[in-house]
């Protein structure tokens, strides 16, 4: 067997071999279908990779179609995000990109044929009156006196909603189905509104618009789709989707599909809330590192083969649940591992000066890029009399099984030597400013010397020979024990989700990389070159995640 074939299939991939099989159709075609009302986010990212990958496995076909039938929200700032983060994941979409409002005529000749087989008609009931004839879950729904209008009638009243006869509102083109339905999306669904809206890509040729329910299986129909994968909030709605394929005569009817949406703990999806801290401006935009749009995780310097990985882990269900962000972080530290240069940067400074070095001297010592691959190469790191290094990495009394710098206690200096702490000096307030060692010049990293052991390691950076730089530490922006939300309906924001550090000092060797690219920093976490707030000569670096995890990958 190969690996192929050991690795179980998917409920969804099983009805597509049995689809296949019974040649129900000859060739998978899939789609994603985002409404431009926003930037996509992980959740979304799921719903494009399934879609992509199924078409992929299947050497079938991958549209991209923006479902534009709502032009009160939707931008092209928003279409050209999408398009953006589809190509960034790596999910290649068939042919040119595609429009529902392309179509807007076809669904008017749908409604119109609907209307001739006496399966639709123009209803003057008010919204408010439609809701109230349409029942409960508990008690059928009433008809309009409405309903029984002729063929002829409708034909022409429908007509002259589409010509502008009739003030926005004022009546609806609905289907006739059953109002006793126990499933209240049969009830009568309108289908047709009159709306006078600018559309971004129609204009104002249209004053009538398509319902969602109406527009979406025509779109799947004339697209070729086979299988139109959705989540399961759609599950009640399927039944109207069949109805509508079934009565315009589509003659290979889409199928379509629910599975589970992707939520992840502690982090906010949902375009609506998303929309508000952007709206809010409490957060820099619909790319601000601390969200997971997909503008925002690439920010980050989360990649496109991490979020890949992220979604083969947490696979395809048919029930609702939460995924632990942490596994996220366990794919992102997994991709960046072998690729991301290692770097010594010092978060929160302090000055270790050794006394024996000689004044004003500097040798370069050699520091491999990356520990798990050689083929990245090494660089040089000037060595010197002052350094620095991590406040937390001197105590004074030290508590046990400390084993870095304490005075009397000797660790080694990461890619140098051996240093003796000697002692050290703090201001009027008892703050320690500096400390003092001795270093040992047999010790030399990379000479092989076994003299003696030292139990911990730090890392450092010379003093004059480094680059002062701006790190951003990050935090979820809600904590799901605290809780998400406050007895107001608004978020429950995480006060510290943000830690801007403006006194990081680094190895000069991160001026010869971009922004963009990302890099381990010694035991402070992977980091990445902001794309927005970077200059080449001042990078500013995002975290883009710790290197400890609680993570496990589950064993198989
Ligand atoms: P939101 O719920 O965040 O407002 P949406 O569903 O309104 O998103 P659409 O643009 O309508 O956004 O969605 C495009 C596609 O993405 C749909 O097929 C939808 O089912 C899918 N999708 C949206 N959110 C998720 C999610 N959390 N997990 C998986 N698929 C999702
Ligand atoms: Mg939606």
């Amino acid at each position: 067997m190969n690996k192929e074939e050991i690795v179980s299939k998917n409920f969804i991939e099983k009805i597509i071999d049995t689809d296949l099989e019974e040649g129900k159709y000859e060739k998978i075609a899939t789609r994603f279908p985002p409404e431009p009302n926003g930037y996509l986010h992980i959740g979304h990212a799921k719903s494009i990779l399934l879609n992509y990958g199924l078409a992929k496995k299947y050497n079938g076909t991958f549209n991209l179609r923006f479902d534009d039938t709502n032009p009160t929200k939707e931008k092209t700032e928003f279409v050209e995000s999408i398009i953006a983060d589809v190509e960034w994941l790596g999910a290649k979409y068939d042919g040119e990109v595609k429009f529902a409002s392309n179509y807007f005529q076809d669904m008017y000749e749908a409604a119109v044929l609907l209307i001739k087989k006496g399966k639709a008609y123009v209803d003057d009931l008010s919204a408010e009156q439609i809701r109230e004839y349409r029942g409960t879950l508990t008690e059928p729904g009433k008809e309009s006196p409405y309903r029984s209008r002729t063929i002829e009638e409708n034909l022409d009243l429908f007509e002259r909603m589409k010509n502008g006869e009739f003030p926005d509102g004022s009546k609806v083109l609905r289907a006739k189905i059953d109002m006793a339905s126990s499933n209240i999306n049969m009830r009568d669904p309108v289908i047709y509104r009159v709306a006078r809206m600018t559309h971004h890509n129609t204009g104002d040729q249209w004053c009538i618009y398509p319902m969602y329910d109406f527009a979406h299986p025509i779109e799947d129909a004339i697209e070729g789709i086979t299988h139109s994968i959705c989540t399961l909030e759609f599950e009640d709605h399927r039944p109207l989707y069949d109805w509508v394929v079934h009565e315009v005569g589509y003659e290979h009817p889409p199928k379509q599909i629910e599975f589970a949406k992707l939520y992840l703990t502690n982090v906010i999806t949902g375009k609506r809330y998303i929309k508000r801290l952007v709206d809010e401006g409490i957060v820099d935009g619909w790319d601000d590192p601390r969200l997971v749009t997909i503008a925002a995780l690439r920010r980050r310097g989360f990649t496109p083969q991490s979020i890949r990985d992220f979604m083969d882990l947490v696979g395809v269900t048919k029930s609702n649940s939460s995924n632990d962000y942490a596994m996220l972080e366990y794919c992102i530290r997994n991709d960046l591992k072998p690729k991301a240069p290692r770097v010594m940067a010092v978060l929160d400074p302090i000055k270790l000066i050794i006394d024996n070095y000689p004044e004003g001297e500097v040798e370069y010592l050699d520091a491999l890029n990356n520990m798990e691959n050689p083929e990245l190469g090494h660089h040089q790191i000037a060595f010197e009399k002052e350094l620095w290094i991590e406040r937390e990495d001197f105590m004074e009394e030290p508590p046990k099984k400390y084993f870095r710098l304490f005075p009397g206690n000797e660790v080694r200096l990461m890619n140098a030597y051996f240093v003796k702490c000697t002692g050290f000096e703090k201001d009027e307030n008892g703050n320690v400013t500096a400390v003092h060692c001795t270093y040992d010049p047999e010790t030399k990293s990379g000479t092989g010397f076994t003299g003696r052991k030292v139990k911990g390691t730090i890392h450092w950076v010379p003093a004059s020979h480094c680059k002062k730089v701006t790190v951003r530490l990050y935090e979820n922006l809600v904590d799901e024990e605290k809780g998400v939300y406050n007895d107001d309906g608004s978020l429950n924001l995480n006060p510290n989700s943000l830690t801007v550090v403006d006194q990081c000092y680094i190895e000069p060797f991160i001026e010869q990389y971009h922004a963009g690219d990302s890099f381990q920093f010694v035991r402070n976490g992977y980091f990445c070159i902001d794309t927005k707030d970077s200059t080449d000569y001042d990078p500013v670096f995002n975290r883009i995640v710790s290197l400890k995890s609680s993570f496990k990958l589950p064993k198989k």
